[in-house]
């Protein structure tokens, strides 16, 4: 079990990640993510810059002051929407020129602009810009793809050393929460062996009342906390080029390492495959960071492995949908067969739906097409998924005692 030291939290890894697209897991207020022990969710760079636009959160303090987010935060590059969500994308050495899913405007992503947007959203971690490889695609391609990543990887360190220190809450200290009395609440923010200022959940209890005006998420005082940015290996599904590009990416240096371009549409033994021979050209004393995967069963494999951080939409999405995970399997709420079902979800789960909820309301709220619905399938399948996680942590816990 690993301990990852963010500005705005502690993180114990293996670490699950929900997916907060536009500074929002859908479906879930943030003070529930928090009772359910979300660490760290992901924000969406490409979704943000359109919607509400980066300047409009760096002004607001960041994105965790704009969304009362006190936890920890990783933005994506935008490299990944701009490549699945833009069939009219145009890529150069210099960067995409991509058109918005939202109302066609041109817009344009360098490493550089794409690192300048992600210090404006001022999340803990922040990745590296790269090209997704499309699946399938030939040994040039995927070389050719490879390599570019490479370089704009060494460019968006370059750009992130230069322009780290322009992070929203870098110089806004003063800002942190007032108390009942108008006091700054003294325990609201702890040193780490790092330096690196610390910020706790607890420390700002829903006892205490807000004053108007006072952003409730406390901002890191330590002048030196900045955020950090990760590297991105990519190569296909070529385990020779996933090596290249590992010890490539290690070459350029940075303090954790993403495992990008997986779960593009490849069979899940090739993934598997293709993330265990990665891992072993990555440190193991540095976080690793598999991205957009998986199920249940999937997330538990691979941090078994060694993976550290993970992040999927499936959890959120799926819950959507009605469906949702369970401890004994997948289960489809809309299905008549739960019509009177008078059991819990999940007898086994100890979240809030799963202790006051029966199948047959669920199933009838879905089947209603009521937003309950949405919200208590939510909360469920991601309390399901870092219930999951935390199991994880505990068994390693107990091998490395033992
Ligand atoms: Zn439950």
């Amino acid at each position: 079990m690993g301990r990852l030291i963010a500005p705005h939290a502690e993180i114990e890894t293996p670490v699950f990640m929900p997916v907060g697209t536009v500074a929002s897991v859908k479906g879930i207020p943030q003070e529930t993510l928090e009772e359910l022990g979300a660490q760290i969710i992901l924000g969406n760079t490409y979704h943000l810059y359109l919607r509400p636009g980066v300047e409009v959160i760096r002004r607001m303090g960041g994105l965790h002051r704009f969304m009362s987010w006190p936890r920890a935060i990783l933005t994506d590059s935008g490299g990944f929407q701009v490549f699945s969500l833009n069939e009219l994308r145009k890529v150069t050495e210099d960067g995409v020129t991509f058109r918005s899913h939202l109302d066609g405007s041109s817009h344009f992503f360098s490493p550089e602009s794409a690192m300048q947007a992600q210090i404006g959203l001022g999340a803990d971690i922040m990745m590296a810009f790269d090209e997704c490889t499309e699946y399938p695609a030939d040994g040039d391609r995927m070389r050719a793809s490879m390599e570019m990543t490479a370089r704009w990887a060494a460019r968006s360190k370059k750009y992130f050393e230069e322009h780290k220190n322009e992070v929203p809450w870098a110089c806004v200290g003063t800002d942190a929460p007032v108390g009942p009395e108008g006091r700054r609440s003294e325990s609201s923010a702890v040193w780490s062996a790092s330096g690196f200022a610390a910020e706790y959940g607890e420390a700002h209890s829903d006892a205490e009342p807000r004053s108007p005006g006072k952003p409730k998420v406390s901002v890191p005082m330590h002048s030196e906390a900045t955020q950090a940015l990760f590297g991105i290996v990519q190569g296909g599904m070529n385990r020779e080029l996933r090596k290249e590009s590992a010890e490539r990416t290690i070459e350029i240096g940075f303090p954790g390492y993403a495992i990008g371009g997986l779960s593009v549409g490849e069979p899940r033994a090739l993934t598997r495959e293709i993330v265990e021979s990665t891992l072993e050209h990555l440190p193991a004393d540095k976080p690793r960071y598999l991205m957009g995967v998986g199920t249940p069963e999937e997330i538990v494999e691979y941090a078994n492995l060694g993976v550290d951080m993970m992040d999927c939409v499936l959890p959120t999405r799926a819950a959507r949908h009605g469906l949702l995970f369970t401890s004994e399997g997948r289960i489809s709420i809309k299905q008549a067969r739960y019509a009177q079902d008078e059991a819990p979800l999940d007898p086994n789960c100890p979240c809030r739906v799963c202790q006051r909820y029966s199948r047959a309301y669920l199933r009838h709220l879905y089947a209603s097409n009521e937003m309950l619905a949405q919200v208590l399938n939510t909360i469920h399948n991601l309390s399901f998924y870092l219930d999951t996680m935390r199991r994880v942590r505990h068994s390693i816990q107990l091998g490395e005692s033992s």
